[in-house]
C-alpha cells in the first residue's frame, strides 16, 4: 500500500485530520487498532439511544468543536441542571441542597458525542479507514508496518495517538532519548479514569427534584451527573469512579453493584432498577492508557508540542493527538486544534514543494 499521508489513530484528531486532508485532495490512509473508530469517544448503545462512555461535554469558547457540530449537522443541548444537588459524606449521609450544578452551562450532543465520529467517518472514503489495524513499527523512510504482510509507504506519518501510547511503537532508527522521554512525560488526559453508567426507564430523580448532580466522599462514585439524552431520553446517570485504578482491576461487577447502591442512597430506591449498566474503565484500555496513566495528574496539565517532538525525520513524522495541542490540550477542542495544525503543515509543505518544482 502507498499513500501521501499515513494517519495512525482513528480518534477525533485522526479523523478530523483525515477530513481536512480529504477536502484538500490529499491522499491518506488511516490505521486504527480497535474494531471501532472514535478512540476516547465511545458510547453505550441502549434501546432508547446512546449514552456517552467517554467525553460528555463541550463548553462555550470552543470555536472548533462548535464549528464542527454545525458543519456535521448535529445538535447541542444544555446539560440538565434544574433541581437540587447532593453531597454524600464519608459516613454515607446524604446532604441535599439547592446550589449550582457543577456542570451547569456545559453542552451535550443529541445522540451522544459519538455522532461526531459517525458523521466524520461517513464523509470519508471507507477504503481509507482501516479498522483492526494495529501499527507496530514506523521507519524513517516512511514505512508504517502493521505486520510482516501489511505495510504502507507514505510521505508523511502522523501519530494521532496519546504520546505515551505512541512511545510504545517501534521506531527505526530508534528515536533519540530526549524524544522518547518527552513522549512518555505527557500524561494522557482522563486515561486513568473510569465511568459508571446506569440507564433507566425514566429520569425518576428529576421528578423527585434532583438535578442528578452529586459529589461523594464515600464512593465508589466520586462525582455523579445526569447523563440523559435530550428531554430525558435515554434516561441515565453517570459517575466518575473515585477508586484508584490499581484497586479497580478485576472488580468490575463488585464496583457496579456498589455504585447502584450508592445511587439508591442518594436518589432513592428506584436507582436499584436500571434497564442496564456499564463500567468503562479507560485505565485498562491499552490503546488509551499506559501504567503511568493509572495515577491521573492532580490538575489539568499544561499541554503543547514539546520542542523535542518538532521536526523529527525532517518533519516527516508528526504528532497530532489532543495532548500535543497548545490550545485546550486534553479536550476534544484540542484534538481539533492538533488536526488543524498538522494539516496546515502538510498542506504548506505541499505548496512549497510545488512552488520549488
Ligand atoms: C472518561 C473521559 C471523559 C472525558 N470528558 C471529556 C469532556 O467532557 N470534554 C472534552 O472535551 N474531552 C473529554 N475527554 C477527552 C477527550 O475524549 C479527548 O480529548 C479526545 O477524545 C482525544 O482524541 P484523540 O484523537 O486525540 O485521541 P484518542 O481518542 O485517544 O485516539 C487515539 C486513537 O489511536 C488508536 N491507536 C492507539 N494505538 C494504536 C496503534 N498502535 N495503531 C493504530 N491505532 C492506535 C486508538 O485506538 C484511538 O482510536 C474525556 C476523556 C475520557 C476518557
Amino acid at each position: 500500500m502507498k499513500t501521501e499521508v499515513a494517519i495512525v489513530g482513528g480518534g477525533l484528531a485522526g479523523l478530523a485530520l483525515a477530513d481536512r486532508l480529504h477536502n484538500a485532495g490529499v491522499e491518506f490512509q488511516l490505521f486504527e487498532a480497535r474494531s471501532r473508530l472514535g478512540g476516547r469517544i465511545s458510547a453505550l448503545n441502549t434501546p432508547t439511544g446512546k449514552v456517552d462512555l467517554g467525553p460528555s461535554w463541550f463548553w462555550p469558547g470552543q470555536p472548533r468543536i462548535a464549528g464542527l457540530i454545525e458543519d456535521l449537522g448535529l445538535r447541542a443541548f444544555p446539560q440538565y441542571s434544574a433541581g437540587d444537588q447532593c453531597f454524600e459524606d464519608e459516613s454515607g449521609t446524604v446532604h441535599r441542597a439547592k446550589g449550582f450544578a457543577s456542570m451547569e452551562g456545559s453542552f451535550r450532543l443529541e445522540g451522544g458525542m459519538i455522532g461526531l465520529i459517525e458523521r466524520l467517518a461517513a464523509r470519508l472514503p471507507r477504503d481509507r479507514l482501516n479498522l483492526l489495524s494495529h501499527v507496530n513499527k514506523i521507519t524513517q523512510n516512511g514505512m508504517v508496518l502493521l505486520n510482516e504482510r501489511m505495510q504502507c509507504q507514505a510521505e508523511h506519518i502522523i501519530l494521532a495517538l496519546p504520546p505515551r501510547v505512541a512511545a510504545k511503537l517501534q521506531f527505526e532508527p530508534m528515536l533519540a532519548p530526549d524524544v522518547m522521554q518527552a513522549l512518555s512525560a505527557i500524561p494522557t488526559w482522563m486515561a486513568g479514569h473510569a465511568k459508571f453508567v446506569a440507564v433507566y426507564d425514566n429520569p425518576f430523580w428529576r421528578a423527585a427534584g434532583y438535578s442528578g448532580d452529586a459529589m461523594s466522599r464515600r464512593g465508589p462514585l466520586a462525582e455523579i451527573h445526569d447523563a440523559s439524552g435530550v428531554n430525558g431520553t435515554p434516561a441515565a446517570l453517570f459517575g466518575f469512579l473515585g477508586v484508584p485504578a490499581a484497586q479497580r482491576f478485576g472488580r468490575a461487577e463488585e464496583i457496579k453493584a456498589a455504585a447502584l447502591q450508592q445511587l439508591a442512597r442518594i436518589f432513592g430506591s428506584d436507582a436499584m432498577r436500571p434497564v442496564t449498566t456499564a463500567l468503562m474503565d479507560w485505565a485498562f484500555e491499552a490503546e488509551t492508557a499506559t501504567d503511568r496513566d493509572h495515577n491521573p495528574p492532580g490538575g489539568h496539565p499544561s499541554y503543547g508540542l514539546p520542542p523535542a517532538l518538532e521536526k523529527i525525520w525532517d518533519a516527516r513524522l508528526q504528532f497530532a493527538s489532543t495532548e500535543i495541542a497548545s490550545d485546550m490540550g486534553g479536550l476534544m477542542e484540542g484534538a481539533l486544534y492538533s488536526a488543524e495544525r498538522v494539516s496546515a503543515q502538510i498542506l504548506g509543505a505541499r505548496t512549497q514543494d510545488y512552488g520549488a518544482s
